[in-house]
This record gives structure tokens, C-alpha cells and sequence, in this order.
């Protein structure tokens, strides 16, 4: 007989959590904290969502998206999860470049930035100082119709080299593009400017298994492998979910699903007014990745000069669609070395992300899958041999993941990497207005994505959660 997932779960829940990716995980765990009483439900094995990894033989641990994020993460950690956790968090400090265009490595932050622009690429002191105080000042509620392109262009007209310095890394950390609202990249550019680049030491399965024990320590019940069906909606308001052919009773739901999936397949465009419906309906996905995951053999050493995080490219200049290209130019290598990424036992390992279009994975037959996905593996160490020389006969371990894999896990609709387009957020925003107590929190509109943007944003939303529930609102 399969097993109930579902066996020690109650009836009826203050709160319903939709999903247990870094969104999902904090509101569960702020609202448990604050003495509600919450079910998180996951439909996969493991909490996290795509803050994940994966062990193969050899005892070789791969991670899928622990690669670097801002500083802020530690003050989010401390506050709403915990010091054990926010403790564990430290600064990569090698960060390198290398393209047709320039060779160089960074700490990543504003001081080591203003240095290069100035003496490196020749921009006046004044412009550099004014383009960082102006990226900082970018907020929600600014214009929004200037493009990241046309930012750049006021700043920087005709040095594609600067706006490759300045873009790349955040393509890589949240997809955006020249063509997106230029908040999308200021916001999350000074993030990463205030201090630099971050990781978590001990890994995505550490962090994920400290959370658990928080949340348990709060109260969270947790059932995996349970997937929601649906979002019940009495006259209005929100009034439980189906899962696993049981109708579990509950007064708020918070969605970590997609937005796109939450609204359109999860509630149903009957249970929302009609114009609603057409503005989800138009909200576009962000892009998807493949990855590829290569563990070094027990004895081979990697220099820690090669870099934490590697942003290579072979395109003479930096393009959007290029970047997103099946013919990859572009990748962004990760180094884990013993001391970023303790484990036993000791090993190095390199993991290739490169951002992707779902099209060109989605309809391939299953050999050319295979095939392709091994292509993508070739030419991955043959790009990886520069910097790490005979690296085909170091590895124990190689495989890859495509936009197919990332929809299998998490069943985000084209394999979305980073939720939606910048549109994405005032929908997710607007969805308590439209339900009384359904709210939407996850990966949005590219400034609220990435580990920061989806932690930050499970904040925001647990917070008014609580407001509503502590209100004594109805039960739909
Ligand atoms: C290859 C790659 C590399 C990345 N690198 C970085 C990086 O270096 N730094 C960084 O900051 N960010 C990175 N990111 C982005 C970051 O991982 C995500 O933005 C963030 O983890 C998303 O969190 P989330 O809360 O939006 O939910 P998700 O992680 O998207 O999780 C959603 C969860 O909902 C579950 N779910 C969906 N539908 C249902 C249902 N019906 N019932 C129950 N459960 C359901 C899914 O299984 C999943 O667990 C990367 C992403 C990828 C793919």
C-alpha cells in the first residue's frame, strides 16, 4: 500500500503553505513562530525547491542554485530563522571575468567596482559615484518605463565593455535583460554592491535540514509528496485546499507554486474576476537554465586562485539572446572548494549554470535529449579546461540538468528559473484583493527572486498574513 503523507495531518489549519521553496519555508516558519497553526505542504520529497542538491555515488554532493547572493541574506537569516543558521554565512571573495572584451577578478562590491570603473575602464570618478547612487536610490514606486538598456546608455553611451561588467553577473543571478524595467537591475545590482558575494558554508542540504528543525521547532506540521490540486474559495475568500483526495480546512493560503500556476490552475480563472484573469494570463515566465554538475576525484586539488565564481563568455559582446542561446557562449562557473562546501569526504567540485530557453529542450525526442544533454556535458569541459587544465581526466562525476529537469522538480511551467517578468509582482501583489485570504509568495517579477528576493518576500507576505489572521477576519 503507498504511504499516507497525508496521515497525521489535522483537518482544518489556520494557514495552508503551498510549496517549500525559500518563500514558502520563511512564511511557514514566521507565521508558526507567531503561535498560528500551519500545515506546509510540498508536492517533491525534499523541502526547498530549487534550493536544492543531490548526492551520487561516491558520496559526491551537488548544488543546484547555492551559488552567491548579497549580504542581506544574513540579517534575513537572523531574524527569521536563526543565528546558527545567518552564522554559517560567508563572503566569496574571488569573482572573475573573463571575455574577449576584459580578464579580471573582483570582490564584488562597490569600493573594488568604483576602482575598476575608474582606473581600469577610464570612467570619470563623478559618473561612477553618480550611476551607483542612482542605481541605489531605484525603488517599487519609481518610473518604471526605463529600460536597464536605457540606463546604461545615460551613464555609459557606447561602452559595451562597462555594460558587460555591470550586466553579466546579473543576468546570471536573476535573468534579467536590457529590455527589462531598470529597478529589476538597480535594486538587486546594489544589493550585491553593498558588500559583496555570499554563500552558505555546509551547504543547501545543511541549511534546508536546519530549517526543517526550526520550523518543527515552531509548530509547522510539514507533509512532502503531497502535491495541492486545488484552492477552495467560498463566496470570496479562501476556505481550504484539496490534496491527495482529502479537503484540508484552513482561513489564509499562502502559494509558493508559480504565479502563473497558482492563479490559473490552482484557484481557476472561475473563482477571479475576469480582467484578473487576462492580466495573469499575460504575465510572461522568466528563463530557464541548464546546468552542469562535475566532481573532481578524491585527490585532485583546485587552485582557489581559478576563482569562486567564474563568468566566462566567448561572444565578442554581451547580448541577451546570446546568453540564452542553445549554442552556448556564456557560463558561469562555481567553484566548491572544501572550505566553502565542507563535506566528507573532501572533494572539489564545479558546477556550470547557464541561463536557457525551455523551447529548446522541451520537444527534443528522447534521444536527442540524450544526446544534446551530452553535448552540453563536452563542451562544458572542453570550456572548463582553461581554467582548470586536463579537467576530463579529473573528474569522478559529470552529469546535467536542462530545463526539463527543473520542471520536473518543481513543476514551475517552463521550467522557470526565476518566476515571472517584472510584471509578475503586481499581480502577486494584488491577489489578496481579489480572494480574501490567498496570497502569493515566491519568485516574482525578478526583484523578488534569487535566495534573498524569495526569503524577503515570504517575510512580506507572513507578514500580513498575520495581520488578517490576528484581525479576527472571517472564515470563508
Ligand atoms: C540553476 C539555478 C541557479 C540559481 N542560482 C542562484 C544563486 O546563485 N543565487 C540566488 O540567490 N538564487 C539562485 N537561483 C534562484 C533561486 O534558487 C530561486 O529564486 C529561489 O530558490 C526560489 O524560491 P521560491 O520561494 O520562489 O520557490 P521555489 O524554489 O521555486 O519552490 C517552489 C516550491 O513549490 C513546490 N510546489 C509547486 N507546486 C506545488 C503544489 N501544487 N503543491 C505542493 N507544492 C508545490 C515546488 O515543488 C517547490 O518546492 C538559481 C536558480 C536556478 C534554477
Amino acid at each position: 500500500m503507498p504511504r499516507d503523507f497525508l496521515k497525521n495531518v489535522s483537518d482544518d489549519y489556520d494557514v495552508v503553505v503551498i510549496g517549500s521553496g525559500l518563500a514558502g519555508l520563511t512564511s511557514a516558519n514566521i507565521l508558526g513562530r507567531a503561535g498560528h497553526r500551519v500545515l506546509l505542504l510540498e508536492q517533491h520529497y525534499k523541502l526547498g525547491g530549487l534550493a536544492t542538491w543531490f548526492l551520487r555515488p561516491g558520496g559526491h554532493i551537488f548544488d543546484v542554485s547555492l551559488h552567491g547572493f548579497p549580504h542581506g541574506m544574513i540579517k534575513s537569516c537572523r531574524r527569521y530563522w536563526n543565528a546558527d543558521i545567518a552564522d554559517r554565512i560567508i563572503q566569496l571573495k574571488n569573482i572573475r571575468f573573463d571575455n574577449p572584451m576584459f580578464s579580471l577578478t573582483t570582490t564584488f562590491n562597490r569600493a573594488d567596482f568604483t576602482s575598476l570603473l575608474s582606473t581600469r575602464f577610464g570612467i570619470p570618478l563623478e559618473t561612477v559615484n553618480a550611476f551607483f547612487d542612482t542605481a541605489r536610490g531605484m525603488n517599487f514606486y519609481d518610473d518604471q518605463s526605463t529600460t536597464t538598456r536605457q540606463l546604461f546608455d545615460r551613464f555609459f553611451p557606447g561602452r559595451e565593455d562597462v555594460v558587460r561588467l555591470l550586466m553579466e553577473p546579473i543576468t546570471y543571478a536573476n535573468g534579467s535583460t536590457l529590455e527589462d524595467p531598470a529597478i529589476t537591475y538597480g535594486i538587486v545590482f546594489s544589493n550585491f554592491m553593498s558588500k559583496g558575494v555570499f554563500i552558505y558554508q555546509g551547504g543547501t542540504d545543511d541549511l534546508v535540514a536546519r530549517m526543517k528543525r526550526e520550523l518543527e521547532k515552531n509548530h509547522v506540521e510539514i507533509a512532502i509528496r503531497s502535491p495541492v490540486d486545488r484552492i477552495v474559495v467560498n463566496d470570496g475568500q479562501v476556505c481550504g485546499v484539496e490534496v491527495g483526495g482529502r479537503r484540508i480546512g484552513c482561513r489564509a493560503v499562502v502559494s509558493n507554486a508559480n504565479l502563473r500556476t497558482t492563479i490559473l490552475d490552482l484557484l481557476g480563472p472561475q473563482a477571479l474576476p475576469a480582467d484578473f484573469v487576462a492580466e495573469t494570463e499575460a504575465v510572461r515566465l522568466n528563463n530557464s537554465s541548464t546546468q552542469v554538475y562535475m566532481a573532481m576525484k578524491p585527490d585532485v586539488e583546485i587552485d582557489p586562485a581559478t576563482g569562486d565564481l567564474l563568468f566566462t563568455s566567448t561572444a565578442a559582446t554581451f547580448r541577451t539572446d546570446l546568453l540564452l542561446s542553445r549554442d552556448i557562449s556564456s557560463r558561469t562557473f562555481s567553484f566548491y572548494y572544501p572550505d566553502t562546501r565542507p563535506g566528507k569526504p573532501r572533494r572539489h567540485a564545479v558546477v556550470s549554470s547557464t541561463n536557457a530557453n525551455w523551447s529548446d529542450w522541451a520537444e527534443l525526442s528522447a534521444a536527442d535529449y540524450e544526446a544534446s544533454k551530452q553535448e552540453l556535458i563536452d563542451t562544458t569541459i572542453d570550456a572548463l579546461e582553461k581554467y582548470v587544465p586536463d579537467a576530463r581526466s579529473k573528474i569522478d562525476w559529470v552529469e546535467a540538468a536542462t530545463p526539463r529537469t527543473f520542471n520536473h522538480y518543481t513543476q514551475h511551467q517552463l521550467g522557470a528559473s526565476f518566476g515571472t517578468k517584472f510584471e509578475g509582482l503586481g499581480v502577486s501583489r494584488a491577489l489578496p484583493q481579489k480572494i480574501g485570504g490567498m496570497y502569493h509568495a515566491g519568485s516574482v517579477g525578478i526583484i523578488m527572486s534569487g535566495w534573498l528576493g524569495a526569503i524577503n518576500y515570504g517575510v512580506i507576505v507572513s507578514n500580513e498574513v498575520d495581520q488578517r489572521l490576528s484581525s479576527g477576519q472571517p472564515v470563508g
